[in-house]
């Protein structure tokens, strides 16, 4: 039907029934409009007196007020604080700003602080962290203690945390609350705070220090279980330095085994040249006890007290001998003396069909051998075949080696007496046992040194 068609059926109309109709037409648009008006009637959610919602009726926030409580005492076990003042004012607004659950939920969690009721440790009257239960909080405390056990060993005085700690409720964010691990490594570190640096290509600790503006120790402090001069490409390097938020003071007694120095005397005797040095009693180290006090935080020894001390062993003083004969002059007199103790072990000549060009005198490893004559030291060094070899010098075209030794004592160019130390005995070069080759040139040429000792 065409709106011509409607005016025209309503022309036709008596005026009884026109009046009929209008009437029940404004009943119909005063239902309508009061419809409308009930529908866009709402109220605003104020908490503490900030608008922070509007609700269709109180129940509708109340009832997602609850299921977030709920929801929360049912992830933390805890009992949910909420003390915040709930008002409610009834307002005309469009139908779209009325908020649905999903708005309702959010609003609640953006803008009233819903806590729960757990279990802090607190220090003095700090609480520095929350645990869902009060054994868990125990537990904490417990494995931090445990961490710094002091040996069975030792005797402890002391095992505890230097704080004045307290487990007690305390009311938090629910997220807030920590399980146990997290809680022993937050107490430990300081921190929830992660902050890596992966190592690159040609660096060390020492550079990222430096790059990062804290110090080796701190950071070798924050990477105990890394070992510096071990980094790999890629490895992650905490930079966080610790800062223990407990702290578990030792005290233990503990018994150390110390040395005593000996003492060094010297006593004078003119069976020795000037310069020559020989050790008539040993020294030997004493021991003693000391028993100490050592004082350690979170594993760190902070004071060490010696209680007392006990002698175990005194040291025994050793006991030198310095000469005080006068040397004899440090040329040669145009006799020899035996370059060194020892049993003549091969002779000089043609053996295994080449010459030996001296003698061979066999002794114990060690043993002194001195010079035949006095003079002065030309060679002191290694030659190829004499291993450890010195010659001297004895004037009137007369020269000595002493070969084969474990160690020099002159150096060329060196004047010395006859009968002195210059070397030990050894089996350096061509050699197949402790011995000294010993030689005797005239005019460069070897003769046979048993023309001027005895063997
Ligand atoms: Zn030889």
């Amino acid at each position: 039907m065409k709106i011509e068609e409607v005016s025209g059926k309503f022309k036709e109309l008596s005026k009884k029934q026109k009046i009929g109709f209008i009437g029940t037409l404004s009943l119909c648009l005063i239902l309508i409009s009061t419809f409308l008006y009930i529908n866009s009637m709402a109220f605003q959610v104020k908490s503490n007196g900030k608008v922070i919602t509007v609700v269709k009726n109180k129940e509708d926030f109340q009832v997602v007020l609850e299921s977030v409580k709920e929801e929360l005492f049912n992830t933390y076990g805890e009992e949910v604080i909420f003390d915040e003042v709930i008002t409610y004012e009834r307002v005309k607004v469009d139908k779209d700003k009325i908020a649905h659950v999903e708005d309702i939920k959010k609003a609640i969690s953006k803008n009233i602080n819903l806590e729960v009721v757990a279990s802090g440790i607190w220090v003095e009257d700090k609480c520095i962290v929350a645990l869902h239960t009060k054994s868990q909080a125990e537990e904490v405390l417990k494995k931090i203690k445990s961490i710094y056990e002091p040996d069975e060993q030792v005797k402890v005085e002391k095992y505890d945390y230097a704080e004045n700690i307290k487990i007690d409720k305390v009311q938090i964010k629910g997220p807030e609350v920590k399980n146990v691990d997290e809680a022993v490594d937050f107490i430990l570190k300081g921190t929830d705070q992660e902050k890596i640096h992966k190592v690159e290509k040609g660096e060390s600790f020492w550079t990222i220090a430096k790059k990062y503006d804290i110090s080796v120790d701190d950071l070798v402090r924050a990477n105990m279980d890394v070992k510096p001069e071990k980094l790999q490409i890629g490895q992650s390097i905490s930079l966080i330095v610790p800062k223990a938020l407990l702290t578990v003071e030792t005290v233990t007694n503990t018994t150390l085994k110390e040395k005593i120095a000996y003492e060094v005397e010297f006593e004078e005797t003119s069976a020795l040249y000037k310069g020559e040095k020989k050790v008539k009693i040993t020294g030997k180290n004493g021991v003693k006890e000391v028993l100490a006090q050592v004082v350690t935080q979170n594993g760190v020894q902070v004071a060490m007290n010696v209680v007392s001390e006990n002698i175990v062993s005194k040291p025994v003083t050793q006991v030198v001998l310095k000469g005080t004969k006068n040397p004899p002059p440090r040329i040669g007199s145009g006799s020899f003396i035996k370059p060194t103790r020892g049993r003549l072990s091969s002779r000089f000549g043609w053996r295994w069909g080449r010459k030996h060009t001296g003698i061979d005198i066999a002794a114990p490893y060690g043993t002194k051998v001195i010079a035949a004559d006095g003079g002065k030291v030309t060679y002191s060094g290694w030659k190829s075949g004499y291993g450890y070899l010195v010659i001297i010098d004895h004037g009137r075209n007369t020269i000595t080696y002493y070969g084969h030794n474990s160690k020099l004592l002159v150096k060329k160019g060196q004047k010395v007496f006859k009968g002195q130390k210059i070397a030990l005995v050894g089996s350096t070069g061509r050699s197949t046992g402790p011995h000294v080759h010993f030689e005797v040139r005239k005019n460069k040429i070897p003769v046979n040194p048993l023309r001027y000792v005895k063997y």
